[in-house]
């Protein structure tokens, strides 16, 4: 059965809910219901039993974040740059499973959410076996520690080989901002994030031939010309 319920946001009841804890957050952040810790909820997060899990997609909100083409953190419309909260490897790769934010509400989310910020900290699933769990950042089941805030006009929504989970093929970004612990990230963070990408990609690069060889060369330019300059 299907916990996930409506969204206090939607009724009168959530109102009472409505309180800032992050005074320095965009307008669009503050307008967020907040769940026990004081965290506004983001627009994506599901309800269950009533409570907000910050870990699991509400799935019926996908729909009118695309077809209307809403933030995925705030749920108001995107306006100028749409950007898209990511872990290193889709820096590398360029697809994300997310959709795209405004700038403003993509950096708050980097800044605070603490599976961003918080790279130790282990994800729970206790009680979500039968959840759909799609944590900030994308799938990976790893905390990548150094995110990404990558601003793009140049998106195509596509599907996994599974057949099933969405992604979207992100374009040049007009602007990148790294974020680590909450903070922007250093230089050396971000290449050491992204050589850690590139190295996981190293065996199945050397056994494809001069071609993948080429593309592994060509992408990991790509990347490193967006970290952040040297001091
Ligand atoms: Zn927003």
């Amino acid at each position: 059965m299907d916990k996930t319920g409506s969204h206090p946001q939607d009724d009168a009841q959530g109102e009472a809910l409505r309180a800032p804890r992050y005074t320095d957050a965009p307008e669009r952040i503050r307008g967020l219901p907040v769940d026990h810790r004081g965290f506004p909820v983001p627009f994506f997060a599901a309800w269950i039993d009533g409570k907000p899990d910050h870990r699991v997609v509400d799935r019926a909100r996908l729909g009118p974040a695309v077809l209307k083409d809403l933030c995925w953190i705030c749920g108001e419309p995107l306006a100028g740059d749409r950007a898209y909260v990511m872990g290193p490897t889709s820096a590398f790769n360029r697809v994300t499973t997310e959709p795209a934010s405004h700038w403003d509400c993509g950096c708050f989310a980097a800044s605070a959410c603490p599976f961003l910020t918080r790279p130790r900290m282990r994800r729970s699933h206790k009680g979500l076996e039968a959840a759909e769990v799609t944590p900030p950042g994308g799938m990976a089941e790893h905390n990548p520690g150094v995110c990404v805030v990558w601003a793009t006009p140049a998106f195509r929504p596509t599907l996994h080989r599974d057949g099933k989970t969405r992604l979207y093929e992100i374009g040049d970004p007009t602007r990148v901002a790294w974020f680590r612990e909450g903070r922007p990230a250093t230089r050396a963070e971000v290449i050491e994030a992204l050589d850690e990408v590139i190295d996981t990609y190293r065996p199945r690069v050397a056994a494809a031939g001069p071609a993948a060889a080429e593309q592994l060369a060509r992408y990991t330019d790509r990347v490193l010309a967006l970290a952040p300059a040297p001091p």
